[in-house]
């Protein structure tokens, strides 16, 4: 091991230091002798020396100087040393100076030896410790998570970038991803799951980035890429090619199957109304917002002039474009809102498919919900969100194992605990889509009892939204004449007979005789000619 360890000696004396040489080679160091303070500093910053032994007087100076100096040279060298003048005053300046320890010549060899065994120790320790340092700083830079470099690391990196970009007149350019709906990811397989999932998606990023690139992970599902002396139309085109890799992905850990989606904002310097990181960042911030604000799962590049002529139209109030400008965004986002419901409403059939009602189980919801909620003379928004509850009520159940949803024997506890959750497995899919946010407390709540002893919130009377109450009964009905996997379907009568039997206890009797009014009207429409 020795064989790795250089000791610098300088002395004029060249024959005790070529002697010194002799004896210290023979304990397998690598020993160089120099004779001035000039060519000991060449030494020094040539290469690292363990230990340099100096002595306190030498032709061109002091060996305290050279102690100075090699502070500066390499902090790390162990400075020893030696004088046969004594003084209390120079030792201590010396040692104050930085050397780590003095000798008197003639020197003891033995103690000599000691004193470099004490110095090789001491400078084991302070390599270890500088080594343990630079560990925990880079910890502190990197989210445990992921592994990512967090929020910290760029409030470093990227004013150091910017200054960058601008000193050598090259482009930068950032992307902010976040995430779409990724709560429901936590909702229906565990917030530990969702943070495997997290890590699956940092390591996806690290592979897809290029080689100057760098992932931050800029909050919990979001990230920010770092993109050196790219402009915005390469970010642009970069994005695109990683929002359609995101898209075709499937993330599989544990088995599960899944797939994600994500919105980006881009933007990039230089650009018109980006002067500084700071504008830079809130311009990504806002693309990222477009992009979310737009449906998600898509990109939106920041564009300073598009953002000041909307903000102007709308701040200079000219009637018509405001006018024109509102029913624009008003097509746009019904256009987006019917292709998401039809895609949740294809979603649901699945599901219900899977729990063995019939095909017209959604439908008939519908029918006698809304129905029920014309009797009670309810708005058209809420008689809207009847109608898409009755729809979705069950969608939740897409968080519950098969082997549970399917069981024909009579189900465990715990299983029908697990059961429980699909209504707020559902109402946790639906609270991010925000034209749907009406129907969350319906689907939340259509399994709340009269009596208060229903779930999950246990509420009682009319502490349920009416509209759960209504599907709370639509519901029941509709189980009740369908086959199940653990019964037979019932008749109508003695369907109609049950939910009679309820009304008090598990429904609202004001529900309930408005529905059997319905559904005798139904009966005897059906038995006219
Ligand atoms: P949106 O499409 O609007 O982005 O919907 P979202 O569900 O992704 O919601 P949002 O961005 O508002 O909230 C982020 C969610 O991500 C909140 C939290 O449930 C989840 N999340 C954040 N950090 C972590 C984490 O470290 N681990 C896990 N498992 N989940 C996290
Ligand atoms: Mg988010
Ligand atoms: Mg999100």
């Amino acid at each position: 091991m020795q064989n790795d360890i250089s000791i610098l000696l300088v002395d004029d004396d060249i024959p005790m230091c070529e002697g010194l040489k002799d004896i210290l080679v023979e304990d397998g160091y690598k020993i160089t002798c120099v004779n001035t303070i000039t060519s000991a500093k060449r030494e020094l910053a040539d290469k690292f020396y363990n230990v340099a032994l100096v002595d306190l007087k030498l032709p061109d100076g002091t060996g305290v100087e050279l102690a100075k100096e090699v502070k500066n040279i390499n902090a790390d060298t162990i400075v020893i040393v030696s004088t046969g003048f004594a003084s209390t005053e120079s030792c201590i300046a010396a040692m104050s100076d930085g050397a780590f320890s003095y000798l008197q010549k003639p020197l003891n060899i033995d103690e000599l030896k000691i004193t470099i065994k004490k110095a090789l120790k001491m400078q084991e320790l302070s390599l270890r410790n500088k080594e343990l340092l630079n560990r925990l700083k880079e910890l502190s830079l990197k989210d445990p998570l992921t592994g990512l470099y967090n929020y910290r690391y760029l409030s470093e990196r990227l004013p150091a970038e910017f200054k960058r970009s601008k000193r050598y007149v090259l482009a930068i350019s950032l992307i902010m991803l976040d995430i779409d709906y990724f709560k429901s990811i936590n909702d229906i397989y565990g917030h530990q799951y969702g943070d495997i999932i997290l890590g699956e998606i940092a390591q996806f990023l690290i592979d897809a980035i290029r080689g100057n690139d760098i992932v931050v992970r800029y909050g919990g599902e979001e990230f920010l890429i770092i993109m050196p002396d790219t402009d915005k139309d390469g970010a642009v085109t970069f994005g695109k090619r990683l929002l359609k890799k995101i898209n075709e992905h499937i993330f599989d850990p544990e088995g599960k199957k899944i797939k994600i989606k994500a919105s980006m904002g881009i933007a990039g310097h230089p650009d018109p109304g980006i002067y500084t990181e700071s504008d830079l960042l809130n311009a990504v911030d806002k693309a990222l917002l477009n992009a979310k604000e737009k449906g998600g799962n898509r990109l939106t590049v920041f564009n300073f002039v598009t953002v000041k002529e909307t903000e102007e139209i709308i701040r200079e109030g000219g009637e018509d474009n405001v006018g024109k400008l509102k029913d624009k965004m008003a097509k746009t986002e019904k256009r987006a809102n019917q292709t998401l419901l039809e895609t949740i409403y294809a979603f649901a059939k699945t599901i219900e498919a899977k729990d063995y009602y019939t095909s017209e189980h959604g439908e008939n919801m519908v029918s006698i919900a809304t129905e029920i909620g014309k009797k009670f003379n309810i708005s058209h928004a809420e008689l809207e969100n009847l109608e898409h509850a009755a729809m979705l009520h069950d969608l939740g159940k897409v968080g519950i194992p098969d082997s549970i949803l399917l069981k024909k024997e009579k189900l465990a506890e715990k299983e029908y605990e697990i059961i429980k959750k699909h209504t707020s497995i559902g109402a946790e899919i639906l609270r991010g889509i925000h034209f749907l946010s009406g129907v969350v407390p319906i689907v939340l709540h259509h399994h709340e009892r009269f009596d208060g002893s229903g779930y999950p919130g246990k509420l009682g009377g009319k502490d349920t939204p009416l509209s759960a109450r209504i599907i709370a009964v639509a519901d029941v009905y509709e189980a009740l004449i369908a086959d199940r996997p653990y019964r037979k379907a019932c008749s109508k009568k003695e369907a109609l007979k049950i939910i009679e039997e309820g009304s008090g206890t598990q429904f609202d009797p004001e529900v309930v005789k408005a529905f059997l009014e319905i559904m005798d009207r139904g009966d005897r429409e059906s038995k006219q000619p």
